[in-house]
């Protein structure tokens, strides 16, 4: 845990390698690469940008190989895996419970401290709630800030 900011808990690449073991797969350089890349990266990256950042520098690098493991930390509970668009499946290293806010424009996700402690059961009755996962919609100051495109006026 290597983070001060008390919304963040960041799990560790040690952490991540005993659950690689722990699921029966080896710590190969690629895995670990993969590891190292999710666990000090915020941006909540998906399998493709993962595998496009390592492609060039680690060798023999493959595209299975960065979601199966990614697949294995995630049901291991070493990290969230996040659907906020269809197809995209974003990779979550900070696992203290808190929400989302994802930018309509440019696809940026950002982790939002979750609320205080609210009476869960008591909001849907008859059911065990394991999570709550809460996501704001709406632009990043950088693209609420930008001109919105211009018409093009030869038509
Ligand atoms: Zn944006
Ligand atoms: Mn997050």
């Amino acid at each position: 845990m290597i983070d001060r900011d008390p919304t963040v808990v960041r799990v560790t690449t040690e952490a991540m390698f005993a659950g690689l073991r722990d699921s029966g797969l080896k710590i190969t350089p690629q895995r670990a690469a993969i590891v190292r890349e999710l666990a000090g990266d915020p941006s909540h990256p998906t399998a493709q940008e993962i595998f496009d950042r390592l492609r060039g520098s680690v060798p023999s690098m493959s595209f299975a190989t960065v979601y199966n493991t990614l697949d294995a930390l995630v049901r291991s509970g070493l990290c969230g895996a996040l659907s906020l668009a269809p197809g995209a499946t974003r990779f979550d290293a900070n696992m203290h419970a808190h929400h989302h806010a994802v930018c309509d424009q440019c696809g940026m996700v950002r982790d939002v401290p979750r609320e205080g402690p609210a009476d869960l059961a008591a909001r849907v009755p008859g059911f065990s709630v394991r999570a709550v996962e809460r996501i704001y919609r709406g632009l990043c100051s950088e693209c609420a800030g930008a001109a919105p495109p211009q018409p093009d006026p030869s038509h």
